[in-house]
């Protein structure tokens, strides 16, 4: 008997092996324990039987046994290996790429203390060439590869993000191998920090407190008193219609468009109950938890011990643990992030994604999937309901709306009728010219912030740009402080002695040199600004105000992003100054400023989204004020007030905005009116990236000749030309048929297959750049 593997090793497609006739057949979703080149993997059961002939077109006699079979029933769910197969040919994956999602965590090394950073390493395009190349006369730039460096760079090739030094250690790799590795430019080493959500612990009190003891019969816990409070009327309807849907018990999206503070997930919550009633079960989506702590409180309390918490913040043993209890049918209700997308639950119902359009649902390595895609896919599979949340839906979401492909359902209105914040929008033109160049804070922003500090208010200040300043030039050659590795400039940290100037996308981290790196001149000047110059600048405004700064710089620590989140619900904060951290989700009650400092920040992105995204934002972040009984107000910054992304969401005008940007989308030809898809092709070298580009552009456009059916664009430097030391370049590819693009793919990376390691696919890439 054969049957097909999927194996954790990236890229890799399912392979066959036999099962010996000693051992019980196993089925799909079993784990099994297969021989692959020197090692032993654990895989799953994707399909029973295989392709008799293998890939190298040897018979049968070549196939390799199975070792051993460690279940013998279905360890993940037979639908959700079909769910975990559909995401990895939609996206151009290997099936392998799509484990990690679908299994309970594995320990992974040593517990690093979470203050500190963890060593990476990570093969480079050199190394990938090395091993290709050592593959015959084992040579690189004139020099043997050791056994041990080859087997060092085998492993690493197996896991194209990295792995931590440590681990390498373990597996009995020495550190001056990767050392030498690294000189030569094969490896690339760098700190990571070690991801930590504080909501694991700090969260966890939190929900104690709501949620009281165990111990009452579960599937007996009522819907708590808290929730019998009285809907209101478009709550009401939006609910029945919902019911309606949900007990229809055939597969439809709804997109729940409500605008911000309007009561969804009072929605969600007892739609839940509705269908947590009828017998059937509930999967929802949020962008972050840990940003969000709120929504899955409230799930806690309305579900008890039926649910759970699904996060990266949770420890693995805990993660293991809720995996468990789903997969056992103990748990109704699955909260979580984007891979609780596989969440091995069984007679789903509903699945609600919330904040659907939030980036975050997108996953930046491979399965590059978008989580809210997926959702879409499971709910049709399992013929549930799928309800996707936003006050600023995604053109996707919004244009498969109105063509009547989804329902859609609208909350138009606040709860208690509460005014939507009431927006001022500052020209910078004029502030510069009537108070200088230097002006971060206008006028009108200080005296608001000054206001709410006299009220006894709060206020929130948005700049999603992190740093203190964002460039560094020298005023005789001018010159720029760049990264060594990557084509962007170094930002500035820190203030004083501890200031320093780092690379937002290596870490590559620098003491600000007293002289220019290029000419030696003296006078190096700071140019740009981000978070860090905000709150120095609001604590200079407002000497008496306690300010306190939400970024992924200031949340390093573990407890650090929870303890700001509510010491601000507490009061204890009066200003909080942050990037787009601050925008998500939350509900202050005493939040009455919003200020927005540069409002503009993403639209100077060469991408298609980039108003999508500002709208999106603006319209967010001034969602989070005036949530109490106080009106609130928001002060928009900005270079181009007569921009339509800035205009439209200061007036909060959904439906014209969307109006707007399709007609841009449908001039340039970007989605949603068609699909497109991102490749990007790094090399050690500016010519190769190049020309490996180029080499795909020609065999895509060869699949497509005569059709029609796709469009290319490129060979194209890739807008971050540079990245960990390697060159990338672009190819774009456009087409209304998504399948046609996918095979014009196949048909031109079989043709060079050595090419796959340094490809990345992006198929509906959110961003271009
Ligand atoms: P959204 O997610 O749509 O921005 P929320 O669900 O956070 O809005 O609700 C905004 C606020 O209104 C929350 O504090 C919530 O508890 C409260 N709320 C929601 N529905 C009602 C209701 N029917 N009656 C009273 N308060 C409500
Ligand atoms: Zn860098």
């Amino acid at each position: 008997m054969l049957i097909s593997v999927a194996v954790p090793v990236p890229n890799l497609d399912l392979l066959t092996y036999r099962v010996p006739d000693d051992l019980a057949p196993p089925v799909v979703g079993a784990r099994v324990v297969v021989p692959l080149g020197t090692r032993t993997v654990t895989g799953i059961v994707v399909e029973i039987g295989g392709p008799v002939e293998t890939a190298g077109g040897a018979g049968e006699r070549d196939v390799k046994s199975v070792a051993r079979v460690l279940d013998t029933e279905a360890f993940v769910p037979p639908e959700v290996v079909a769910l975990a197969q559909w995401t990895a040919e939609y996206y151009a994956a290997g099936v392998g790429d799509t484990i990690p999602a679908l299994l309970p965590p594995m320990a992974r090394g040593g517990r690093a203390d979470a203050h500190k950073t963890t060593r990476v390493a990570a093969i480079t395009a050199s190394g990938l060439d090395a091993l290709d190349a050592s593959a015959g006369p084992a040579r690189v730039e004139g020099r043997a590869l050791t056994v041990g460096q080859r087997g060092a760079l085998d492993v690493l090739a197996g896991t194209p993000t990295g792995v931590p030094t440590a681990e390498l250690a373990r597996r009995g790799f020495a550190s001056d191998t990767l050392g030498r590795l690294a000189r030569q430019g094969l490896v690339s080493l760098r700190q990571d920090r070690v991801d930590r959500d504080p909501f694991a612990s700090d969260g966890a009190a939190v929900m104690g407190q709501i949620v009281g003891g165990p111990g009452s019969d579960p599937t007996l816990t009522p819907i708590d008193t808290g929730r019998d409070r009285q809907l209101t009327d478009e709550q009401t309807s939006a609910l029945a219609r919902l019911e309606a849907l949900t007990s229809a018990a055939r597969f439809r999206v709804a997109l729940l468009h409500g605008v911000t503070g309007s009561g969804k997930t009072e929605v969600y919550i007892r739609l839940s109950a509705a269908v947590r009633a009828a017998g059937r079960r509930v999967l929802m989506l949020v962008p972050e938890i840990a940003l969000t702590p709120a929504v899955a409180a409230l799930f806690r309390q309305a579900f008890g011990e039926r649910v759970a918490i699904q996060h990266s913040g949770l420890s693995d043993g805990e993660r293991h643990d809720q995996w468990q209890r789903i997969r056992r049918g103990d748990i109704d209700v699955v909260v979580g992030t984007r891979s609780a997308v596989f969440a091995p639950l069984e007679h789903v119902g509903l699945i609600i994604v919330d904040e659907e359009h939030d980036a975050s649902y997108k996953q930046d390595e491979s399965p590059r999937y978008n989580g809210r895609d997926v959702a879409i896919v499971r709910g049709q599979r399992a013929g549930a309901v799928v309800v996707l949340g936003s006050a600023t839906p995604s053109m996707e979401s919004y244009h498969n709306a109105v063509s009547g492909r989804y329902e859609r359902i609208v909350l138009e209105r606040r709860v208690f009728d509460r005014p939507l914040a009431s927006v001022i929008i500052v020209d910078m033109r004029e502030a510069y010219a009537a108070e200088g160049p230097d002006v971060i804070l206008s006028r009108a922003l200080r005296e608001g912030i000054q206001l709410r500090l006299d009220r006894g208010e709060q206020a929130l200040v948005l700049l999603n740009r992190r740093g203190f300043a964002t460039a560094v030039f020298c005023r005789q050659c001018a010159g720029t402080l760049d990264c060594p590795n990557c084509s962007v400039s170094l930002v500035v940290h820190g203030d004083g002695a501890a200031r320093r100037a780092r690379c937002h996308y290596c870490n590559h981290a620098v003491r600000l040199p007293q002289a220019c790196p290029h000419c030696a001149g003296p006078y190096l000047e700071q140019a740009g600004f981000g978070t860090e110059r905000v709150e120095a600048e609001v604590k200079n405004a407002c000497p008496d105000a306690r300010v306190a700064r939400l970024d992924r710089d200031a949340t390093r620590r573990r407890g650090a992003l929870s303890a700001v989140l509510s010491k601000f619900r507490d009061g204890r904060i009066d200003v909080l100054v942050g990037t787009q951290m601050i925008a998500k989700g939350h509900d202050f009650p005493r939040v009455t400023l919003v200020g927005v400092v540069s409002a503009d920040v993403g639209l100077g992105l060469a991408d298609f989204r980039a108003s999508e995204r500002t709208f999106q934002l603006l319209t967010q972040v001034a969602g989070r004020a005036g949530r109490g009984g106080q009106p609130g107000e928001a002060i928009v910054q900005t270079l181009y007030p007569e921009h339509y992304s800035i205009q439209l969401a200061c007036r909060q005008d959904y439906p014209a905005f969307f109006d707007k940007e399709m007609a841009f989308r449908r001039a340039m030809r970007y989605p949603p009116l068609l699909s497109i898809v991102n490749i990007v092709v790094r090399s050690r070298t500016f010519a190769g990236a190049l020309d490996d580009a180029a080499d795909l552009a020609q065999r895509l456009r060869a699949a497509d000749a005569g059709r029609d059916e796709i469009r290319v664009l490129g060979p194209a430097p890739a807008p971050l030309g540079r990245l960990r030391g390697e060159y990338r370049s672009q190819v774009l590819v456009k087409g209304t048929h998504r399948r046609k693009i996918r095979e014009a793919l196949q048909a031109a990376i079989a043709g060079r297959p050595e090419l796959q390691r340094r490809v990345i696919v992006d198929i509906d890439p959110l961003s271009v750049l």
